[in-house]
């Protein structure tokens, strides 16, 4: 049987109109919009594409965008300057900064500069912190592990009880994933590059979260039978056969996983739009926590 394919598309779509009506409310009603500023250093062209689509997301809801580019040479002083200016500044609401950063900046010192009240991207150590503990809630979530568990929300999933599986364990989404996961009373295995038996572990799993990086990894004798699949990798392969020369897949064998799973969101067009969708949707909370302090 074929599973349910979770359209990551259209929930962000909806979720965008939603903050977009918000925000028509809150200028209407306050006379004041959301503002974002994003912070790129260096000229790296992802880096540079993925804040292009943050910025034009921004301006398609109402939120106010400033961008900010330093040069790839800039100092520590300098980026946390501007960090703390912009801080500082009553029209920003959300600061985020694309990451990585050039090597010889320390990412955790710039980070740590980021006010925790404009921490849209939800990476300040106390956002983290708060989010690894019982009881505690962060101010902001980080957004691609917030879409996952959306899409696992609208798909149906059941998280109680449940054994759940994140394939990897960086810091922006493997561990906050699995948090997130624990949060909602699943039981989880978080497995990496040193796992033994992958595709055995994977089997267990009700809810497997794929977010490694290697390209259609995981295969469809990996997944239990009407398994919730959530695919974050987003690979780039050599395909001759298309203008560019090459294609964007996930790091979910997706044709064949999707004959065993239960419900599968597809990469592209799963958690990619949900990423910048949970973006917008923090950057107008910071907003609305200025009108209540
Ligand atoms: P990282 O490279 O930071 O982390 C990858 C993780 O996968 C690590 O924990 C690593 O283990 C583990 N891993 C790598 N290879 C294997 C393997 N062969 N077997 C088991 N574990 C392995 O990646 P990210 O978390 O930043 O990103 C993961 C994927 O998600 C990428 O494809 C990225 O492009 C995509 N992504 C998509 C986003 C979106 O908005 N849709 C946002 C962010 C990321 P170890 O820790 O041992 O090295």
């Amino acid at each position: 049987m074929s599973a349910k394919i979770i359209d990551g598309e259209a929930v962000a779509t909806r979720i965008r109109e939603e903050i977009k009506a918000a925000v028509e409310e809150m200028n209407a009603t306050h006379g004041m919009r959301p503002g974002l500023a994003t912070v790129i250093v260096g000229d790296d062209p992802a880096s540079a594409q993925y804040v292009r689509m943050k910025r034009n997301r921004s301006k398609k809801v109402g939120i106010e965008s400033f961008g900010h580019e330093l040069p790839a040479q800039s100092t520590q002083e300098e980026v946390e300057g501007l960090v703390r200016r912009l801080g500082d500044d009553p029209k920003v609401h959300g600061i985020l900064v694309q990451l990585p950063l050039p090597d010889h900046l320390d990412e955790e010192a710039v980070l740590n500069t980021i006010p925790l009240s404009k921490d849209v991207d939800g990476f300040h150590p106390v956002n983290i912190g708060r989010l690894a503990m019982k009881g505690r809630k962060p101010l902001f979530i980080p957004c691609t592990p917030a879409g996952v568990i959306t899409l696992l929300e609208e798909a149906g999933a059941e998280f109680d009880g449940a054994e759940a599986v994140v394939l990897g364990r960086s810091n922006i989404v493997g561990m906050p994933a699995a948090m997130l996961l624990i949060h909602r009373n699943a039981t989880v295995t978080v497995c990496h590059s040193r796992t033994k038996d992958l595709p055995g572990v994977c089997r267990k799993a009700d809810i497997l979260v794929a977010a490694v990086g290697r390209a259609k990894m995981v295969k469809a004798d990996w997944v239990k039978p009407g398994a919730f699949v959530i695919d974050v990798g987003s690979n780039r392969i050599d395909d001759p056969s298309t203008d560019k020369g090459y294609r964007w897949v996930g790091d979910v064998d997706f044709e064949e996983v999707k004959e065993v799973a239960g419900a599968i969101s597809p990469s592209p067009g799963g958690v990619g739009p949900m990423t910048i969708a949970g973006l917008l949707l923090n950057t107008l909370r910071a907003a609305q926590m200025t009108l209540k302090s």
